[in-house]
């Protein structure tokens, strides 16, 4: 059984949309973030509910977007599941029902980053900076990922001695170790890579 606020938010929500409403299963779980599914097809909301209350109202009002907005054909399972009118249904609702624009957009944002270009297109307060944060982000994790760059190509490693280090001549790079024991008995290749 949902708590009594949900159950009354079920009920408000539908009659405003002039939709007969789901059964809503309720469950419980130890972490803090909710979780939910819509199945259309049996008439069902489940809510499995985290401890903080923002996430479970939240999680509630996506699943009834789920249930009010226009279904997307399927293609693939899931296919344009969280797409344009989906978020339109669900941003209004966040709106109307209690979600501050900043919590909305943190956390829709947060479980599926997709909703932030949505938001922004509706005009959700807050959701170009996050949209351009976030794409600040990725660029600096792709910049990070950026391969190898290889500075000298492969060659056979030729030790000589530079002080109290032994050197490749080839690259300079110093040699120590178990790899410059190994490189002693046999001569072995090697490259030379940098990032970025
Ligand atoms: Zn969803
Ligand atoms: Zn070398």
């Amino acid at each position: 059984m949902p708590p009594e606020w949900a159950a009354a938010l079920v009920v408000e929500v539908c009659a405003a949309a002039g939709r007969p409403g789901p059964a809503v299963r309720w469950r419980r779980a130890r972490r803090a973030n909710s979780s939910g599914v819509t199945r259309p097809d049996l008439g069902q909301i489940t809510v499995t509910a985290g401890t903080d209350p923002i996430d479970q109202r939240l999680t509630l009002l996506h699943e009834l977007a789920h249930w009010l907005a226009p279904r997307a054909p399927r293609r693939r399972r899931r296919t344009s599941h969280h797409n344009a009118t989906f978020y339109q249904v669900a941003f209004a609702l966040y709106h109307a029902h209690g979600i501050s624009a900043a919590e909305a957009i943190l956390r829709e944002g947060g479980r599926y980053p997709s909703s932030l270009g949505h938001a922004r297109r509706l005009g959700v307060a807050g959701a170009d900076e996050a949209w351009h944060a976030r794409r600040a982000a990725l660029r600096e994790r792709a910049r990070q990922r950026r391969p190898m760059r290889i500075l000298v190509p492969e060659h056979v490693v030729r030790l000589v001695r530079d002080g109290r280090w032994t050197r490749c001549s080839v690259c300079g790079v110093r040699v120590v170790g178990p790899t410059l024991a190994r490189m002693r008995r046999r001569a072995g290749r090697h490259v030379l890579l940098a990032t970025g």
